[in-house]
């Protein structure tokens, strides 16, 4: 089974054209973004496959959404959100870490080592 949606979700009003296959033990999506033509999780893929409704314009979200729910997709995305977002937020704290190190050395540099 074939959806296409259409995402409308830029400031300039890019109009992106998101497809997803329901096969037989595969669900495929592909969007024509920047991201999406990289196969990368573009927000439009991602919001189809939640189905964020508001951010398309055109397609059949309630029979996907039919379609998707007895698959393990839900697992695999709550578990991909909560992941990534673990990982962004020990970015974080690491890149603040850095910083720290950066700044203590810089004052080091600026007003002298201390020999004690
Ligand atoms: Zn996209």
């Amino acid at each position: 089974m074939r959806y296409q949606f259409k995402a409308h979700l830029t400031a300039e009003g890019d109009l992106y054209h998101v497809e997803v296959i329901v096969g037989y033990k595969k669900i495929s999506v592909s969007c024509d973004c920047e991201a999406g033509r990289m196969k990368k999780p573009c927000v439009h893929a991602m919001g189809v496959l939640r189905g964020d409704r508001h951010a398309f314009s055109q397609g059949d979200m309630d029979g996907l959404q039919k379609h998707l729910a007895p698959t393990r997709l839900g697992e695999i995305l709550a578990r991909y959100e909560r992941e990534t977002a673990q990982l962004e937020k020990q970015m974080r704290e690491l890149r603040d870490a850095l910083q720290k190190r950066h700044t203590e050395m810089e004052k080091f540099l600026r007003d002298g080592f201390p020999t004690d």
